[in-house]
This record gives C-alpha cells, sequence and structure tokens, in this order.
C-alpha cells in the first residue's frame, strides 16, 4: 500500500521507468490486420484471437517435459503406421487443464460457436470429479490417436456428452499436447511416415502449407505438427490420381484448395512458393474462411 511521507518508496515507484509495450505476437496482428481487411470476419477473428491468446498463455505454463525416447520403440510405432505421443506423455496439470477446458468452452460460447444446451452439458464434463475428467481426456485421446491400435474400439466420448465436446478438448488439450510435440519432434525421423493422418498424434490434417521448394506439409489440426505429404494425393483417401484431384486458388494466389473426387472431402493450404511470410495457420485457417464457402458450394465436405 502506497505510504504518504515514505520519501525512499515514492522515489523508487516514481524513477521506475514506464514498462515498454510488450511486443503484440505476429498471429495476433495479423489477426487484427485481416479483421481490418475483411471485416465479414470479424467474428471469426475475434474467435480466434480470444483462443490464441489463452492458448498461449496456458503453454507458456506447461514445462517442456522430459521424455526418455526409446528409439526402437519410434521407429516401430512410425513403421507400422502409428503415432508416437502417448497420452502419458503429455504433460497435464489438471488443475490448469479444468480451467483451460473451462475457458475454452467460454470462448466458444461467448462466440456462438456452441450451443446452450452443449455448453451445460460440456461445463458438467468439467465440472466432475477430478478422476472422471481424466478419463474422459485419456479415452478420447486413446481411441482418436492410434497410439495403441488396441484402444481403437471404445466409445471416444462419454454416453450422451454434445459432439461439439470434441472441439473443445481440441482445443483445451492443444498447449499441453503440443508441448510434447516440441519434445519429440527434433529427435523422430518422420522419412518413414507416408500416412495422412499426424505422426505425433494421429489427428487428421486442418491445413496444408506448400513450402517455397513445392513440398506441401499438411498440418495437424490437434497439435499444429507439421510433416510432408505428396501434393496431389489425398490425405483423407490416399487417392492419388491426378485427374481425380481438383484443385483451385483465390486470386492472388496465396491459398489454394486440394478436393477429392473421391471421398469428396478438401483440404486448404497456404501457398509459400511467393509469399511474404511462412504459413501461420492460427491466421491462415481463417483468412482462408470464404474458400470453405466456396468449396461446399461445389459439392465437398469440410
Ligand atoms: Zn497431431
Ligand atoms: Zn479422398
Amino acid at each position: 500500500m502506497h505510504q504518504p511521507g515514505n520519501s525512499v518508496y515514492d522515489a523508487a515507484v516514481t524513477e521506475r521507468p514506464p514498462r515498454p509495450p510488450r511486443a503484440e505476437p505476429r498471429e495476433i496482428v495479423e489477426l487484427k490486420q485481416l479483421r481490418t481487411t475483411q471485416p465479414e470476419l470479424a467474428s471469426a477473428v475475434d474467435m480466434q484471437i480470444a483462443l490464441v491468446d489463452m492458448q498461449r498463455r496456458v503453454q507458456s505454463r506447461v514445462p517442456l517435459p522430459w521424455l526418455s525416447v526409446d528409439h526402437e520403440w519410434v521407429r516401430a510405432q512410425l513403421a507400422g503406421g502409428r503415432p508416437v505421443v502417448r497420452f502419458r506423455d503429455i504433460p497435464i496439470e489438471w488443475t490448469d487443464f479444468r480451467l483451460t477446458f473451462r475457458q475454452t468452452a467460454d470462448i466458444l460460447r461467448r462466440h456462438d460457436a456452441l450451443e446452450r444446451a452443449d455448453y451445460d452439458t460440456i461445463l458438467t464434463v468439467g465440472r466432475d470429479e477430478r478422476q472422471a475428467l481424466e478419463l474422459v481426456v485419456a479415452t478420447w485421446y486413446e481411441t482418436t490417436s492410434g497410439v495403441d491400435a488396441a484402444d481403437a474400439n471404445a466409445e471416444r466420448l462419454p454416453a450422451g456428452a454434445p459432439a461439439a465436446l470434441d472441439q473443445v478438448l481440441l482445443l483445451a488439450l492443444r498447449p499441453f499436447l503440443a508441448r510434447s510435440v516440441e519434445a519429440m519432434a527434433e529427435r523422430t525421423d518422420l522419412t518413414a511416415w507416408t500416412h495422412g493422418n499426424c505422426p505425433f498424434c494421429g489427428w487428421e490434417p486442418d491445413f496444408a502449407a506448400i513450402m517455397p521448394t513445392a513440398e506441401r506439409r499438411l498440418i495437424c489440426g490437434r497439435c499444429i505438427a507439421q510433416w510432408t505429404f505428396p501434393s496431389l494425393t489425398c490425405p483423407f483417401c490416399a487417392n492419388d490420381d491426378r485427374a481425380l484431384i481438383t484443385s483451385f486458388a483465390t486470386r492472388d494466389g496465396r491459398y489454394r484448395v486440394y478436393a477429392c473426387d473421391v471421398c469428396r472431402r478438401y483440404l486448404k493450404a497456404y501457398d509459400g512458393r511467393h509469399a511474404p511470410r511462412p504459413v501461420l495457420v492460427a491466421v491462415d485457417t481463417i483468412a482462408t474462411l470464404p474458400l470453405d464457402a466456396a468449396a461446399i458450394q461445389r459439392g465437398y465436405l469440410g
């Protein structure tokens, strides 16, 4: 508390130089620019800024896990088409996870990305006793990662849970999972990985980046890891008949869609071949929302 007459204290306070404003992360700066240049995306941009901001804060609190990597095991997993981040490798601090889970649901609800009834049900999942939420998260991860093939047949979500729980779990787990991927990435040789799903957490790609070398990297929709995949092969059904891949670009050439005429799914990409910056997933997925509409209009499925 301020003590009047305490000159030493006053001097200390007044002489402290003003704290320089902290530089905003590039993603936030670019999202704000996007809101100005494409005001029709404003509500999606605002939700993304809230999510990015929260996830950055959480991720900075999560320690980089010390994972003892068994190289033989990793090699065998990848060769067998099984990802390498086990649930126990994710450094989850449960009090923090519970908070992140609730804040994620709050952000989605506030931006109308979550129905009221679903939001209420999801909050009860988060409020359940500690072990119940742990079990929900562990089951969801184990059934969707494919790290251990034996887990694949269980139900991914608890009975009666809304499908929207998927999205809340995905976003809430991301900052923790991303730390494990960070710890694994440098020590994992992905050359043997030829699959369309993520070599770390098994999830589907949600976006892609075309590198200046023209190789295409898929970007995981759950942990944001990247891996190389043939440009004209569908990551969802492995169709590699070029005649059955439809590709179209935005007028400025910055973004591209690859759509599969076999399974009807599509993937958006940032074309980094002539771009001024590398892909920024948090920005580029929002900037390309009009492309989703274009793809869906052509009869493809997101
Ligand atoms: Zn992943
Ligand atoms: Zn396909």
